[in-house]
């Protein structure tokens, strides 16, 4: 309720910021990290220069301070997940460097239930609120997982629950029908596995592909036989680095055009929508156009930008936070 009220003011683009704790072995006394407000601000400071000019104030829907819990972090976004069920079409993004936390959004470190991220906590609350709801409303519950690598589609969940792949909203990927939150945790231990085929460093290729995991959700009001359809994308995104043009070559440089394109691909479409523009540039890469029904119109997006609080990734931090403020 609060967060619709909210949408309808600032229109239906919120960016959350979440800062990483420090890891065992860091230094955490050099942090970029000088101020986390309770309005979203976040101060950054320069560890390169000191005094006026050494700080730079951001501005976000939320800031998550390192001692946010997986816990914390979904209750926040709980309404906006339920909202699928009443057939609107989600995009929640992970967006950041490489190391600042992504997967641990939106996946966790392990698949215990504590550490769950974004993806599991949602795939239970739809369950729960849908078994909750049955003696009004039935629901049916499909999932698909797919990988974008150097603007190449590729479906990670190869058909084990076959099932007639009716309104497919992402092409070339297969729909699994699902049951319970079990079956999704099997489904996306298949997907990450698959993910790893034919991949020497699987973190590597991880943080260089964006994977998509969609929920497909259709709903029948059994009171009055009306139907609705929502949709909800999690994206742990490529790692938003800048790969220095000396270091890279051949595939590597590829794989860095690719990422580079595909996220100003993003940014231009959530900036236009959050500009109201007419036109939305969404054919210039694949993210963007597998995405295109849920992104504008009715749809909600939601961004976590993510952020190693470490000053040596000070000048990846601060042009991660500019991304951001762009599009908020
Ligand atoms: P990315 O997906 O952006 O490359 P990861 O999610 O793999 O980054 O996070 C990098 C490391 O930091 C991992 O060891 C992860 O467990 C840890 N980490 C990230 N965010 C948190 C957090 N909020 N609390 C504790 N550890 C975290
Ligand atoms: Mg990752």
């Amino acid at each position: 309720k609060l967060f619709n009220e909210v949408q309808e003011l600032k229109g239906n683009i919120r960016v959350y910021c979440r800062v990483r704790p420090f890891l065992p072995g860091q230094d955490k006394k050099s942090t970029t990290v000088d101020y986390i407000g309770e309005n979203g601000e976040l101060l950054i400071s320069n560890p390169f220069k000191q005094g006026k000019d050494g700080h730079r104030m951001f501005k976000f829907n939320k800031v998550f301070s390192p001692f946010a819990s997986q816990a914390d972090v979904f209750s926040d976004i709980q309404p906006l997940i339920r909202s699928v069920l009443d057939g609107f079409n989600v995009c929640i993004f992970a967006y950041g460097q490489t190391g600042s936390g992504k997967t641990y959004t939106m996946s966790g470190p392990s698949t215990s239930k504590k550490d769950w991220g974004v993806n599991y906590r949602a795939l239970n609350d739809l369950f729960d609120i849908s078994l909750s709801r049955r003696n009004a409303f039935s629901y049916e519950v499909g999932v698909q997982m797919v990988e974008i690598y150097n603007e190449q589609v590729r479906d990670l969940v190869v058909s084990l629950f076959a099932i007639q792949p009716n309104g497919l909203v992402v092409p070339d990927a297969s729909l699994h029908s699902v049951k319970s939150t079990s079956d999704v945790l099997d489904l996306m231990e298949i997907g990450q596995a698959n993910r790893a085929v034919g991949s020497t460093a699987l973190n590597e290729r991880s943080s260089r592909s964006h994977s998509i995991l969609t929920v497909h959700v259709r709903g029948l009001d059994l009171k009055n036989g009306s139907t609705s359809r929502g949709c909800l994308h999690l994206i742990d995104l490529a790692g938003s680095e800048r790969v220095e043009r000396s270091e890279a070559t051949g595939d590597r440089l590829k794989e860095a055009q690719h990422i580079n394109k595909s996220l100003s691909a993003l940014g231009d479409v959530i900036f236009a929508l959050a500009q109201k523009n007419s036109h939305v540039p969404y054919r210039n890469s694949k993210l963007t156009q597998v995405l295109q029904s849920s992104l504008g119109g009715q749809a909600k997006t939601l961004m976590f930008v993510q952020i190693n609080p470490d000053v040596e990734s000070y000048s990846e931090t601060i042009s991660t936070l500019k991304f951001a403020e762009r599009v908020s």
